[in-house]
C-alpha cells in the first residue's frame, strides 16, 4: 500500500484562495484598506532574504500588502526594539514578522517578546506561547500551526496516539509538542541530549522531524503505518528524515519539498488576515 502524501503545497494553494476572499471582505469593510504584514530582515543572509521575499510574494497573491524593513547587520537590540515598537504603534500594520535568526549580537528573545501580542502573527512571543499552551487565544508558531492544519485536513487521528517530536526549539519543536498535547496525543520530546533516540522514534505513531540535520532520523527507526512529518529542508531536497526509505510502508508523510514549508507561509498570511479581521471587526 502506498502512503498518503500530505501535500502541503496543494493545501497552501487552497488556503490562499480562501484568504483572497477574506482579504476582499476586509477591503469592503474598511474603505479599501488591506491587511498589512510588516517583515523585518536584519542583515544580508541570503536564505533569510529569500524567506522574507517568499512571504511578501504570498501577501501579493492574496491581495494584501507587506512592508519590508531591511536593517543593517550591525544594529543593536535596542535599535531593533525601537523599530518593532514603531510597528506596534502603527495602526495600519496588522502583523509583524521578525525573520529568524538575527545576528548574534542581538537578543532575539527580547526582540520577539517586544512584538505586540495582537500582531504576533508568527507566534514567537513567550506570552503567545503560554496562552497557546493554556488553550487561550493566541496565534500559534507558524510552522507547527501549519503542520496541525495539514494533520486536520487529512483527518489524521491525534488523540491517544504517541507523537514523538525530535527537536525542542522555541519556534518549532516545543510549540509542536504542546499543540499535539492539546489535541490529546501522548507526547515525547527528544533533543540532542536524548539517549537512544532510535528507541523513542520506533514507538511513534506520529513522528515529527525538527532537528536541522539532513536525514538524521533513519527510515528503519520508523514503524510501519506511522504518520511522518518532516519539517527539515536541506540542499538537494532532502529533509530531517530518510523519507525515501518509508514511502511504501508509512501511513502518510509530508514530502520535501512541498510539505511543511508552503504551509508555514500560508499560516503566517492566514494569521495576519485574522489579525486584520479582528482590527476591523469584520466578524
Ligand atoms: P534548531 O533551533 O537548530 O533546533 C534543532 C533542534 O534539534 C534542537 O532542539 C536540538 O537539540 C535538536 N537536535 C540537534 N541535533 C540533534 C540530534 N543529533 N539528536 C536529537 N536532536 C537533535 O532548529 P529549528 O529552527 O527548530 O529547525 C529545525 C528544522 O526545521 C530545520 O531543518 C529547519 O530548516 C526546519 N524549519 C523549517 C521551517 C519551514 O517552514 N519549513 C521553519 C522552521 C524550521 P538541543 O535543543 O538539545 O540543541
Amino acid at each position: 500500500m502506498s502512503a498518503i502524501i500530505l501535500d502541503g503545497k496543494a493545501l497552501a494553494t487552497k488556503v490562499e484562495q480562501q484568504l483572497a476572499r477574506r482579504v476582499e471582505a476586509i477591503k469592503q469593510h474598511s474603505n479599501g484598506t488591506t491587511p498589512i504584514l510588516a517583515t523585518i530582515l536584519v542583515g544580508d543572509d541570503p536564505a533569510s532574504a529569500t524567506y522574507v521575499k517568499m512571504k511578501g510574494n504570498a501577501c501579493k497573491r492574496v491581495g494584501m500588502e507587506s512592508i519590508r524593513l531591511v536593517l543593517d547587520k550591525d544594529i543593536t537590540t535596542q535599535q531593533l526594539m525601537q523599530e518593532i515598537s514603531k510597528l506596534n504603534d502603527n495602526p495600519d500594520v496588522h502583523g509583524i514578522l521578525l525573520q529568524h535568526p538575527v545576528p548574534e549580537q542581538i537578543d532575539e528573545r527580547l526582540c520577539f517578546d517586544s512584538i505586540a501580542l495582537n500582531k504576533d502573527v508568527d507566534g514567537v512571543t513567550s506570552l503567545g506561547f503560554g496562552k497557546m499552551v493554556m488553550q487561550e487565544f493566541a496565534f500559534g508558531s507558524a510552522t507547527p500551526a501549519g503542520i496541525m492544519t495539514i494533520l486536520k485536513e487529512y483527518n489524521i487521528d491525534i488523540a491517544g496516539k504517541h507523537a514523538v517530536v525530535v527537536g525542542r526549539s522555541a519556534i518549532l519543536g516545543k510549540p509542536m509538542a504542546m499543540m499535539l498535547l492539546n489535541e490529546n496525543a501522548t507526547v515525547t520530546i527528544c533533543h540532542s541530549r536524548t539517549e537512544n533516540l532510535s528507541e523513542f522514534v520506533k514507538q511513534a505513531d506520529i513522528v515529527v522531524g525538527a532537528v536541522g540535520r539532513p536525514e538524521l532520523i533513519r527510515g528503519d527507526w520508523i514503524k510501519d503505518g506511522a504518520v511522518v512529518i518532516d519539517a527539515g529542508y536541506h540542499p538537494g531536497g532532502i529533509g530531517d528524515i530518510e523519507l525515501s526509505a518509508i514511502k511504501d510502508r508509512c501511513y502518510a508523510y509530508t514530502p520535501v519539498p512541498g510539505g511543511v514549508g508552503p504551509m508555514t507561509i500560508a499560516t503566517l498570511i492566514s494569521q495576519t488576515v485574522t489579525a486584520a479581521e479582528k482590527h476591523y471587526l469584520v466578524y
